[in-house]
């Protein structure tokens, strides 16, 4: 099923993107963050926390659990949902790419639930958390190519040269 999905990386700001669904790097609060988390809320306005909030009080007293994915509606952007997932901050000492692989992985997961058939990414943990981008990027190409999933597009979307470049040898 993977097989079907296209996967193109382009060099652009993940709000702006005309897909489906686009995937935040949230952190297990769902209350707001800095990097992509804060470009989201600022220009998705009020709508989206106000349903993390929600989500936060049903489902995850606790916060939303590394690895893990859920969605919401997506405010004024133009995606129709925001799926949020909480990457794992870099380690140096201990292996964590399965959660980070788990990222993208469950937020296609929930783009099927939603069925959402186009889907954006950032590059997930690789900003504030830290992650190597060259090894980021190949997990997650990784992860999509072999993910079964209804999904027919996936765009990487990379804030700056150097990532795109990263993604883009990744993807072969
Ligand atoms: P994390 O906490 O998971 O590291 P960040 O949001 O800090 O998440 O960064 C993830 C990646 O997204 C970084 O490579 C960062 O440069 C990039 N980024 C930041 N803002 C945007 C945006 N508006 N659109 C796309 N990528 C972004």
């Amino acid at each position: 099923m993977g097989i079907m999905t296209r996967i193109e990386t382009v060099r652009g700001d993940i709000t702006e993107q005309q897909v489906d669904a686009v995937v935040n790097a949230a952190n297990s609060s769902l209350l707001g963050g800095g990097g992509v988390d804060g470009a989201i809320h600022r220009k998705g306005g009020p709508r989206i926390l106000s349903e993390c909030r929600d989500l936060r009080a049903s489902h995850y007293g606790k916060g939303l659990r590394t690895g893990q994915a859920v969605a919401t509606t997506a405010g004024l952007l133009p995606a129709r949902w925001v799926i949020h997932t909480v990457g794992p901050v870099w380690s140096a000492t201990e292996d964590r790419s399965e959660l980070l692989a788990s990222c993208y992985r469950q937020s296609l997961r929930v783009a099927d639930e939603l069925g959402a058939a186009t889907v954006a990414f950032p590059a997930i943990s690789t900003g504030i958390y830290g992650w190597p981008m060259d090894d980021g990027a190949r997990i997650a190409v990784e992860t999509v190519r072999t993910a079964e999933t209804r999904v027919t597009l996936v765009r990487f979307v990379l804030f700056d040269a150097r990532a795109l470049e990263a993604f883009t040898t990744a993807v072969g």
